[in-house]
């Protein structure tokens, strides 16, 4: 004996069926119903933000990156120039890696007067 999937007319054996709220429903719809597919998971996002975070943050850092929070965790504060000269970066490096750590919650900007400072964050 044989039954029909209430979602998608399916035939299903028997023992193939999944019975719930007292339907049946073939494998792949039952399993459909279990987790349906979402379009974002909050969760992933959330998981990835608190991963970074965590104290394995300074970790993924590229080893520009490194340069850049090593100094300024010695100095306490730079400018921009100062680290473009020290550092041997460009402007461009410099803004772009900034962003990325500014993004990661690594690195902040202040600014004092005319002059912005880099520091951790
Ligand atoms: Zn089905």
């Amino acid at each position: 004996m044989s039954y029909l999937c209430v979602k998608c007319d399916k035939k299903i054996e028997k023992q193939q069926s999944y019975e719930h709220q007292s339907k049946l429903f073939c494998e792949d719809c039952y399993m459909d119903i279990l987790s349906p597919p979402k379009a974002c998971d909050p969760w992933a996002v959330h998981s990835a933000q608190t991963f970074l975070k965590g104290k394995d943050k300074l970790s993924t850092l590229t080893p520009l990156q490194s340069k850049m929070v090593n100094y300024l965790k010695e100095k306490g504060e730079a400018t921009a120039e100062e680290m473009i000269r020290n550092l041997n970066l460009t402007e461009e490096e410099l803004r772009r890696e900034f962003a990325v750590l500014r993004h990661m919650e690594v690195l902040r900007a202040t600014k004092k007067g005319e002059k912005v400072y880099y520091l951790l964050f």
